[in-house]
């Protein structure tokens, strides 16, 4: 499982400079949309994670408006990224973890997360064979996964 590469207090500090950067507020529902993606391993909706924010914090008013917003802005400091699944929406994960890569279901929206030693070993030789200074790569594989074939 990809860990986190960053302490939650760098971040934190990072997304307050944020908010202020975009003359908005500090709030405790904004660090909780940041909390819970840091904490729980995975890719989320939008509504999951304000799902997730309702159960554990049954007291704090939050709109899901905030949470689309929130997560646009996290998306656009690159510190939580997304992996689209199809017309169905998008998924969010931390964005400041080890590299990997995904199998997107676009029935159900499934996400696993995989590496292989091979397929980064060959993307560096490409990027050396055209003398490309690669950063980043994002290398998703997109289809049905066993669960949904099963039922077809
Ligand atoms: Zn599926
Ligand atoms: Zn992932």
């Amino acid at each position: 499982m990809p860990k986190n590469i960053v302490s939650y207090d760098e971040v934190l500090i990072n997304f307050k400079k944020l908010l202020k950067s975009n003359t908005l507020k500090y709030t405790k529902q904004r660090e909780l949309i940041l909390e819970i993606i840091y904490n729980n391993n995975g890719h989320f909706t939008p509504e999951d994670i304000y799902n997730l924010i309702k159960e554990s914090y049954p007291d704090v008013k939050l709109g899901i408006a905030t949470v689309y917003r929130t997560l646009t802005l996290l998306e656009d400091a690159s510190i939580v990224s997304s992996i689209s699944f199809g017309a169905q929406g998008k998924k969010y994960e931390f964005g400041l973890k080890d590299h990997h890569d995904h199998l997107v279901c676009l029935e159900c929206g499934a996400i696993e997360e995989f590496i292989d030693e091979v397929i980064e070993k060959r993307q560096e030789d490409i990027a050396k064979q055209f003398n490309f200074k690669m950063t980043n790569h994002i290398m998703k594989i997109t289809g049905t996964c066993s669960a949904c074939q099963a039922k077809e």
